[in-house]
This record gives structure tokens, C-alpha cells and sequence, in this order.
């Protein structure tokens, strides 16, 4: 299996804030879906630049966090800070400090035809913002990636279904590490699939995927714990 894209940059220049900056900028003024045709409106939601090596993936930003103009500030992203609250990062100051939050597509795709929450966003909408994302990892060289959602698991596990990913913990490869085994560098970036957190999901709605939701949240906070670099001195 392929490693993941776009994960060869170098982790520590000096200039790396100003660098995230720089991509913040360049990817604060796209507007490739509007002239694509795809969207009516391109409004690229960011987190801070904070280069961290811990990089959450969601799919894309909702209506409440497009005009917030921060991440996983609705309800489903409130929803998703109260899981890493569960796995030892305290407070959602701290996780916007500790984790660089960012998604597969960076403007609101607007609502599904269903009226049931957000669009997913189409494969051309992905394809185009593709590079956006491969440039953040690039810069941010992260040690672990929790990718949010099925799309954001797709893109870097392939598809394969939420039951048999979310609790497991993967190398950028794609491989498996079971639960005794300790990661070491080599295996980097981590990769730990979480479920989305939106209400309009209701694949947690089993008690057997809640309880794979748990072992995915006991295994970060062992790995929040654990003496990697990019392991921030405190919570
Ligand atoms: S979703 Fe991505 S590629 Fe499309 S306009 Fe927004 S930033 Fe650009």
C-alpha cells in the first residue's frame, strides 16, 4: 500500500509558522470550485496557524463554521471536542493550541438535497482542494492524523467501512498496529480513524460502535501521553 501523499516535507525549518502562514494566505484566497462551477461561494474556513504535528481531517466546514470563519465550531464540531476532552485534551483552548484542525474541503459544500445536514462534498470539489491538504501535511510533517468522517478516512485508508476502522490504529502505510505493539517513529504518521461526529450520523446510534468510538479515544489519550516529537509539554 502507498504511504500517505504528501508527507515528505521537512518537519522543522525555522520558518515553518511563517510558511503555514503563507499557505494560509494562498489557500484563504481560492476560489477553483466557484470557477468550476461547483460552488456558489468559496469562503476557505482555517484553523490558526499553529504548527502542530497532531493534524485532525474533517470533511468540510458547515454553515455555522464558515461564518465563524473557525473549524469544528458548530455543534458537531463541539461534539468532536468533547471526545478529545474524553481522551486528556482538557479544554477546546487547548485542543485549538495542541491540534491543527483542517478538513478534506475547505469552504461549506451547502446542504444536502435531503435537507438531512451538510452536502459531502463532491469528487471534483475534493479533487481540486486535494492539493491544499497535500500542502498542509507537507508543511506540517504530523507524527498523527485523526481523520474525521468516511471521506477524510478514505483519503488516507482507502475504503474500507467505519466498523473496521475506528479503534484500530494504523501506520502511514495503512498497516495495522495492534493494540499491544508500541509505535515507534517509523511508523509515522499515526493514523486513528474517528466516526463524524454529526447528529445526523447515526452510525453511532449502535452501542458496538460506541464502544469502538471509546477504544479509539482510549488509544489517543495513550498516545497523547506518549513522549513523541511534536508532544506538546502541556495539555
Ligand atoms: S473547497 Fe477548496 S478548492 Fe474549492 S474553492 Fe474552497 S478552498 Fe478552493
Amino acid at each position: 500500500m502507498e504511504t500517505v501523499p504528501g508527507l515528505s516535507g521537512n518537519p522543522r525549518t525555522p520558518s515553518r509558522r511563517l510558511e503555514l502562514r503563507e499557505l494560509h494566505r494562498e489557500i484563504t484566497s481560492c476560489r477553483h470550485c466557484v470557477d468550476a462551477g461547483l460552488l456558489v461561494r468559496a469562503a476557505p474556513v482555517l484553523p490558526a496557524p499553529i504548527p502542530s504535528q497532531i493534524v485532525l481531517v474533517g470533511q468540510a466546514p458547515g454553515r455555522l463554521e464558515e461564518a465563524a470563519g473557525r473549524p469544528f465550531s458548530g455543534r458537531a464540531g463541539r461534539e468532536l471536542l468533547s471526545w478529545l476532552a474524553r481522551a486528556g485534551i482538557p479544554s477546546e483552548e487547548a485542543a485549538r493550541r495542541r491540534v491543527y484542525l483542517t478538513s478534506i474541503t475547505k469552504c461549506f459544500p451547502g446542504a444536502s438535497p435531503g435537507g438531512t445536514g451538510d452536502r459531502r462534498p463532491s469528487a471534483g470539489e475534493v479533487a481540486l482542494c486535494a492539493p491544499h491538504l497535500d500542502r498542509q501535511l507537507a508543511l506540517l510533517a504530523p507524527w498523527l492524523i485523526l481523520p474525521v468522517g468516511k471521506l477524510a478516512i478514505d483519503r488516507f485508508l482507502s475504503a474500507r467501512p467505519l466498523g473496521v476502522v475506528v479503534g484500530r490504529l494504523f501506520d502511514g502505510a495503512g498497516r495495522e498496529l495492534p493494540a499491544g505493539d508500541r509505535p515507534s517513529s517509523a511508523h509515522f504518521p499515526l493514523l486513528l480513524p474517528l466516526p463524524h461526529p454529526s447528529g445526523a450520523s447515526r452510525w453511532l446510534n449502535r452501542p458496538e460502535h460506541r464502544d469502538l468510538l471509546e477504544q479509539a479515544l482510549g488509544r489517543l489519550s495513550q498516545l497523547l501521553r506518549s513522549p513523541w516529537p511534536g508532544r506538546a509539554k502541556r495539555l
